[in-house]
């Protein structure tokens, strides 16, 4: 890291203790930006990064709800309103027993940088709640959505932040926040949340976008080498609405994705996954992968193990952040793997990334290869604003330039700055510099 940025860092990591997966995503984008700094001095004078990595605003609240039994309980709710200074706050809300400040803020901070390579006019904030969703009743659900929301709608607003999904939170769980919002405020703003029901402002291609983003991205940059999906062995990591539609997109291209997984283990299926099983299992009955194995001749269910130890060409992480270690990393690497593309935030560990880079894999990180999904929800914002709905068509053609135009943005910055091929660099970079000089001209806030 550059000896400039040390500094820097030594304070955020002193400044915010015990919080690991944030201070990993700080020490990941610093170690991209010294470059930068030999260009930008007016970066350092303006402090840009120590304000960067201290969120504009932070709440965090109490969640009582009661269960169908008439028992009370009690989880931790938290909005961290990160940057601003492209848009209003931008980014999904997580329901995950894992969930933390420590992981709200990577989620946040990260957020601020792909928000930016969209090149929509959005800002970066990150959600949740330490609630898990498994195994509750809608009923359930509905009541903790309620409760969330009536501290949340407080903060929250089509000008100032704007949540959606994430992991534990869908299509019904914005239905039931967006109810509550409405009810508290009497305002049908339909620009307040995304990942909307198609019939009340949500967008069409907005469940598909993240996992349709990150092939397309992969897509791009397996044209660099002259390559495509078309017959390339796929592993996916996670069966949720990212991996679902990663798979369906791969293999619309072509690819055979032999495997996925969920938090049990994974299934293989040599003959390429059932998409249509995979969802009406994961989607409709809200159930576990040992079913598709059950239902589909010639899958085979590992419980446990890992993933990553089935051999492809081309891996997609779509599950969650630090899937994918440096020892997963290099047996994909000794098995014939030519890219990574990240669908999930952060899935793979440093060391996994350097294992890739020096490798020479292609290799996407999640704030480029996964910002398909927040993309179309700027998309989704942009019919509300205009009380427009697009066709599935228009919106995925919106979507595809998009990501092309992030991978061109990528790789160009990463050329620009000495590192051809990186995509880790181009990213940060990308990213960091439009925020900057935001920042920058926007005064000391
Ligand atoms: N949670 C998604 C992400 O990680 C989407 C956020 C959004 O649509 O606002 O980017």
């Amino acid at each position: 890291m550059d000896s400039r940025l040390e500094g820097i860092r030594d304070t955020v990591l002193a400044r915010n203790p015990g919080e690991k997966e944030f201070h990993q995503a700080v020490i990941e984008v610093f170690e991209s930006l010294g470059p930068v700094h030999d260009r930008h001095p007016e970066f350092l004078e303006g402090a840009v990064l120590e304000r960067l990595c201290e969120p504009e605003r932070q709440i965090i609240f109490r969640v009582p709800w009661t269960d169908d039994a008439g028992r009370v309980h009690v989880n931790r709710g938290f909005r961290v309103e990160f940057n601003s200074a492209l848009g209003p706050y931008k980014g999904g809300l997580r329901f995950h027993p894992s969930v933390y400040l420590g992981i709200v803020k990577f989620l946040g901070f990260e957020q601020i940088f792909k928000n930016a390579l969209t090149g929509m006019p959005i800002g970066g904030g990150k959600g949740g709640s330490d609630f898990d969703p498994r195994g509750r009743t809608d009923a359930e659900i509905m009541r903790f959505c309620q409760s969330f929301m009536t501290e949340l709608y407080r903060h929250i607003g089509e000008y100032t932040d704007v949540p959606a999904g994430d992991i534990g939170v869908g299509g019904r769980e914005i239905g039931y926040l967006f109810g509550q919002y409405k009810r508290i405020t009497n305002r049908y703003e339909s620009g307040v949340l995304t990942g909307k029901g198609i019939s009340w402002g949500g967008s069409l291609v907005r469940p598909e976008a993240t996992g349709y983003g990150t092939v397309i991205f992969a897509q791009e940059m397996l044209k660099t080498r002259g390559q495509s999906f078309d017959g390339q062995r796929v592993v996916v990591s996670g069966s949720g609405n990212v991996a679902i539609h990663a798979i369906a997109k791969a293999q619309s291209l072509g690819a055979t994705v032999v495997a996925c997984s969920d938090s049990a283990g994974y299934v293989v299926d040599e003959a390429g996954i059932d998409v249509e099983l995979l969802r009406h299992i994961k989607e409709v009955e809200r159930g576990r992968l040992t079913e598709y194995a059950a239902r589909r001749g010639g899958a085979t269910h590992v419980t446990g193990g890992s993933v990553w130890d089935v051999n492809g060409t081309v891996a997609l992480p779509c599950a969650t952040q630090n899937e994918l270690d440096g020892d997963a990393a290099a047996k994909l690497v000794s098995n014939g793997l030519i890219a990574v593309a990240e669908g999930a935030n952060m899935p793979s560990t440093r060391e996994a990334v350097s294992v890739f880079h020096e490798a020479g894999i292609l290799f996407g990180p999640g704030k480029a290869a996964n910002a398909g999904g927040v993309a179309t929800s700027a998309l989704e914002m942009q019919q509300n604003a205009s009380r427009d709905s697009w066709t599935f068509e228009h919106t995925e053609q919106r979507l595809t330039e998009i990501m092309v135009g992030i991978h061109d943005r990528c790789a160009a910055t990463a050329d620009e700055y000495g590192a051809p091929g990186n995509y880790v660099v181009g990213a940060n970079i990308g990213g960091f510099v439009k925020v900057a000089d935001a920042m920058l001209a926007q005064g000391l806030i």
